[in-house]
């Protein structure tokens, strides 16, 4: 590439971008919408064409406070002028200070810093073996996780993840994980009772506290009490994670808030950075079982990112903007269902909570949400599929009145064009 298209002026992106070129040189693990976008404020993103959009996916369920929030872009901005990577061999003020205000909201004792959802979930699987090795003696600890679940694209973390689509030619999978449908108890107690026979048994379970990419199914408050009451009486960890649904992206802070119970360890990552790459693993007293040397990462919570991440929490505060995640979700859902009953053959369900929600297409229909969604995009709205017949909404958290109403009308639209 020659250095002129490299200090070219942002104004002449508008012709300089190629999809072909793109496509060229970057692997094709993504299946792309033909869309490249440039630029964004609050819950608004602009393309290289100068066109408009609705930002309903906010880099998946990551743009806590949209884009270019003050805040955000004053921490980041301070903190990189100052000291933006340095290592774990020493003390990170901004971790120290990230990590209190996440164990100070939330059930959690203390917190570990890495990169990413799946890196967080590895982490959780690390602690939880050695957690049954160490204190349990267990020989063969065995996770359960659901089926339709999702945890991210490792070795570890697809084998955790209950969808054989994410596993398929990656085998050989890794050992100790066992499946079990989601919110149904008896065949959560049938598989502890198959799994615990000697030197195997269950150790934790891993679940969503409600399952974003496997359509946007939020959990059922009797399952997860009684799952809860399981886990305390067998000495079973239970494990949540929160990757997509917590960071107040459910009306509450953490996802599990909405079941009325606590984990023992949870993991966050998408929304805790506001688009920074940041993953956390969180968890009660006992995760001193993990020992200096157990589990590192070079990048993880370092200054820039800690500062990032910092910046949304007290953001979240500061703006109220539970508040607004809740009174955005309802007024979300109520339209969603408005349109659900203008296409009764075509619409099967509404669901979800707060600013996490799902519109269900009917497994008979012939329109996939990659259809809707491309005419969505022509509309001036920017959709997620969460599996090939549901559409997910997931906004920035400081999504406005008008513009969820604005995005019911667009999407009204796609519908109509859709359909034809
Ligand atoms: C996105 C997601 C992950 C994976 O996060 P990455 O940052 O992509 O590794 C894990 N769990 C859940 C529930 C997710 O939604």
């Amino acid at each position: 590439m020659s250095i002129q298209t490299l200090v070219e002026s942002p104004a002449a992106t508008k012709s300089a971008f190629s999809s072909a070129t793109f496509d060229e040189y970057v692997m094709s693990t993504y299946g792309r919408f033909p869309l490249a976008l440039v630029r964004g404020e609050g819950s608004r993103v602009w393309d290289a064409e100068g066109r408009e959009y609705l930002d309903f996916v906010a880099g998946i369920a990551t743009c806590t406070l949209g884009h270019a929030h003050p805040a955000l872009v004053e921490a980041v901005t301070n903190q990189i002028k100052t000291l933006h990577h340095v290592s774990n061999l020493y003390y990170i003020p901004q971790q120290g200070q990230l990590a209190q205000w996440l164990v100070e909201h939330s059930c959690a004792d203390k917190a570990f810093f890495c990169n990413s959802g799946a890196e967080a979930n590895e982490g959780a699987i690390k602690l939880a073996r050695k957690y049954a090795h160490t204190v349990l003696g267990i020989q063969e600890p065995v996770i359960i996780t659901a089926h339709a679940s999702f945890h991210g694209r490792t070795l570890a973390t697809i084998t955790a993840t209950g969808q054989p689509k994410y596993q398929q030619n990656f085998d050989p999978l890794m050992p100790g994980f066992q499946y079990v449908p989601y919110n149904d108890i008896p065949a959560l107690e049938a598989a502890i009772a198959q799994i615990d026979t000697g030197e195997r048994r269950v150790a934790a379970i891993l679940l969503e506290a409600l399952q974003g990419e496997g359509g946007v199914r939020p959990g059922d408050l009797a399952y997860f009490q009684r799952v809860r009451e399981i886990c305390t009486a067998k000495g079973i960890l239970l494990i949540l994670d929160e990757v997509q649904v917590g960071m107040a992206r459910s009306g509450k802070l953490w996802g599990y808030e909405n079941l009325g119970i606590e984990p023992d360890i949870f993991t966050s990552a998408k929304g805790l950075g506001g688009g920074i790459p940041i993953g956390a693993m969180l968890c009660k007293q006992f995760c001193d079982v993990f020992k200096p040397g157990d589990h590192a990462s070079t990048f993880g919570g370092n200054p820039f990112v800690c500062a990032a991440a910092l910046a949304v929490c007290q953001t979240l505060e500061k703006e109220n903007i539970l508040a607004n995640v809740q009174a955005r979700g309802e007024q979300l859902r109520a339209g969603l269902k408005a349109i659900a009953l203008k296409y009764p053959d075509l619409i099967t369900e509404v669901r979800g909570w707060g600013l996490i929600n799902g519109l269900e297409l009917n497994a008979e229909a012939a329109l996939t949400s990659t259809e809707v969604i491309k005419a969505a995009i022509s509309e001036g709205l920017l959709i997620v599929p969460a599996g090939p017949k549901v559409l997910r909404f997931v906004p920035p958290l400081i999504v406005t009145a008008e513009e969820i109403a604005q995005a019911l009308l667009a999407l009204e639209r796609a519908i109509a064009q859709a359909i034809k």
